[in-house]
């Protein structure tokens, strides 16, 4: 009895602490267009970076050639081959092979994981056919999407900043990252030449335009979570090289690091923070991303089995082993429409070795799921609302039919029905009519097309 209350109590406490109101989401959302301001105007200005991608030209259609992509970002790992048809053709052809990266990768040493990559790559080359091939006496060419923070140093190299969603390779950090890629590229015999290296962001949001006008930002919601956006030119006071024809650049927010006291934060996300590989890091992210969704629960449930004896007596050994609830598997728990919630009694039994649970305690663990992706979805939404605002498109225009489109990617997104929903659902909340000329579009793997965009663009061959 006590016991049940005491879990009960749990939750509620959960709830009040996560709970993200309209006037919360407004405000975090008027946080998030201060710190921009703040990132923009000086170098360290803000927890936000803004950082300057050296993108002033986003894809006109016009782009032609067979160009390769690489994608570096999470939990998987890319290589693509696209050939562009030009205006008339768009995407003639897009291959594509997909591996997961070793964990002992994402914290061995830097030649490692090139190589890796670079094995990966040549790999790929080699199994490609007669006319596949690039035209005699030209070099192939790439575009690196690797979506991490990094200094650019020009659209084709940068040195990194720091590494995040559990990798940590200390040597990596403060190299340049297109130098790293092409001595691997040189070990294993390729030759490429990487002719841009982008944020996932930044190919999503070139990806994004190539398939709609109307897109002005791109906001990744998977592993990790970050956006980018195309600002002003002029607007960037910490901008002090010559200004772009185009007077824009596309700025990369690294939202992902952004925080406030508006943010509501809780005991779990407080040690979730301290246990892990970069604490005080990335707290928007580590609310509102797949790599911790599921660990947040986790660190919940914990807390309702030692202090409430929710799961019997003993503290099931599982459920205290940290990242054994992955986002996936909590969003599995939370769709399951069955009257018995199957779905809650199989995950608890398979992955927390949980084998008999009521339906009661199964209807607290959707409660807190539910608690916890409405929470992400709902600052996600208001992340983007910080964008529009920066933008001058949160309000109506006089007479103008203006549209905003995000072009969104990311698995968490495209697989987290309900996340996906509750953001939608707080973006419309939060933008009253204007939401009729904000659209959010998934744009399904649009940094693969996106980066090779970016290369064509800049080709030593144009
Ligand atoms: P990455 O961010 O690593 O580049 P993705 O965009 O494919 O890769 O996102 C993968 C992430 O999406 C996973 O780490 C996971 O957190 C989340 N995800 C994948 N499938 C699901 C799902 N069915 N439900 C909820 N989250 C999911
Ligand atoms: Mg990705």
């Amino acid at each position: 009895r006590g016991k049940w209350a005491k879990a009960i109590a749990i939750l509620k406490e959960l709830e009040e602490k996560c709970a993200t109101p309209t006037a919360k989401l407004r405000q975090v959302a008027d946080a998030m267009t201060v710190e921009m301001h703040a990132g923009l105007a000086s170098e360290g200005g803000s927890k936000l970076k803004m950082l300057i991608t050296y993108v002033d030209n986003l894809p006109t259609g016009d782009e032609k050639g067979l160009f390769y992509a690489l994608d570096l970002g999470g939990t998987n790992f890319r290589v693509l081959r696209i050939h562009l048809g030009g205006k008339e053709n768009r995407v003639i052809k897009k291959e594509f092979e997909e591996l997961s990266i070793p964990r002992h990768l994402m914290v061995g040493s830097s030649e490692a994981l090139f190589d890796f990559i670079a094995t990966a790559l040549a790999n790929f080359v080699a199994k490609e056919d007669e006319d596949s091939r690039p035209l005699p006496g030209r070099q192939r060419e790439l575009g690196f999407t690797f979506s991490f923070p990094v200094r650019q140093l020009s659209v084709a190299s940068g040195t990194l900043i720091k590494w995040t969603k559990g990798f940590s390779i200390e040597e990596t950090v403060g190299q340049d990252i297109v130098g790293e890629l092409t001595k691997a590229m040189e070990r294993v015999g390729l030759d490429m030449r990487v002719a841009a290296l982008v944020n996932d962001t930044v190919g999503t949001l070139a990806g994004g335009r190539y398939e709609n006008p109307d897109v002005v930002a791109a906001v990744i919601l998977g592993t990790g979570t970050n956006a980018a956006y195309v600002e002003r030119a002029h607007a960037i006071p910490k901008w002090h090289g010559l200004l772009p024809n185009s007077g824009e650049m596309v700025i990369n927010m690294e939202w992902g690091s952004f925080r406030s006291s508006h943010l509501p934060l809780t005991e779990y996300d407080q040690s979730l923070d301290a246990d892990s590989l970069n604490p005080g890091e990335q707290i928007f992210e580590k609310t509102i991303s797949g790599m911790y969704l599921g660990e947040i629960v986790r660190r919940v449930l914990c807390r309702m089995a030692e202090e409430a004896e929710f799961f019997g007596d003993v503290v099931p050994p599982k459920l205290q082993k940290p990242f054994t609830l992955r986002t996936p598997d909590m969003s599995a728990m939370h769709h399951d429409t069955s009257p018995d919630l199957k779905v809650v009694g199989s995950k608890l039994k398979d992955i927390l070795e949980i084998p008999n649970s009521s339906l009661k305690v199964r209807k607290v663990i959707v409660e807190v799921c539910d608690i916890v992706a409405s929470r992400g979805a709902r600052l996600s939404a208001a992340g983007i609302l910080g964008i529009l605002k920066k933008l001058g498109r949160d309000t109506p225009k006089e007479g103008e039919k203006q549209k905003s489109v995000i072009a969104m990617d990311g698995g968490l997104f495209e697989h987290y029905t309900k996340f996906r929903n509750s953001m939608n659902g707080a973006l419309q909340e939060l933008l009253g009519d204007v939401h009729e000329t904000v659209s959010v579009v998934l744009s399904n793997d649009g940094s693969g097309l996106g980066a090779a965009l970016i290369a064509a663009a800049n080709s030593q061959y144009f």
